[in-house]
C-alpha cells in the first residue's frame, strides 16, 4: 500500500480496519478512506491504553484529531515502548464489532467517539471527537485534497 494504489484499494471494500503500528500508515489510510467516503475502523496500542474509533466517512477524521505526526523521537515506537500483549486483540475485538455493526447496520457505532481502554485500571472513557476547522483533510479548505498531497514519512520513531 502506497499513496499511488491506496485509494484504488480502499474503493474495493465496504469498510477498512485500522489496526497498523505506525503513523504514516494511520494517516495514508484516514487520508484516502476519507477523501473516497470510505468508513474506516481505527485502533491503537499503548503499553496498557488502547484507542478505538470509527469514521463513517465524510467528518470528522484522523486527523482532526492530529492533524500532522508527532515530532521525530517524541513517541517511542513499540519495540521500545513496549504495549500489553493482550491488548491488541480486546482492541481488535472491539473493532471486529463495529465492522460487524456497520455491515449489519446495526446499533451505535464510534462514529464521533474515541473509546479509551485502559487495561492497567480496566477502565473505559468515551471522548467526542469534534470536526475541526482546521482539518487538512475534511475541512472546507482543505489542503490535502488527494493523498498524493499529503506526506507518509514514519517520524515516530525514537533515533537510534
Ligand atoms: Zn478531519
Amino acid at each position: 500500500m502506497a499513496p499511488d494504489n491506496v485509494t484504488d484499494l480502499v474503493t474495493r471494500y465496504d469498510v477498512v480496519v485500522d489496526a497498523s503500528d505506525n503513523f504514516p500508515t494511520r494517516f495514508l489510510l484516514n487520508d484516502a478512506c476519507a477523501l473516497a467516503d470510505v468508513p474506516l475502523s481505527h485502533g491503537a496500542v499503548y503499553r496498557f491504553e488502547g484507542q478505538v474509533t470509527t469514521f463513517t466517512g465524510g467528518r470528522p477524521c484522523y486527523r482532526c484529531l492530529f492533524p500532522e505526526a508527532p515530532p521525530e523521537g517524541a513517541v517511542p515506537d513499540c519495540a521500545t515502548a513496549g504495549v500489553l500483549g493482550i491488548l491488541p486483540g480486546t482492541v481488535g475485538a472491539i473493532q471486529a464489532t463495529e465492522v460487524v455493526k456497520l455491515l449489519l447496520d446495526e446499533g451505535e457505532t464510534l462514529d464521533g467517539r474515541l473509546l479509551v481502554y485502559d487495561a492497567e485500571s480496566l477502565s473505559t472513557e468515551t471522548v467526542p471527537i469534534r470536526s475541526s476547522p482546521d482539518c487538512p483533510v475534511c475541512s472546507e479548505a482543505p489542503a490535502i485534497e488527494d493523498v498524493a498531497d499529503g506526506e507518509y514519512s514514519d517520524r515516530c520513531a525514537v533515533p537510534e
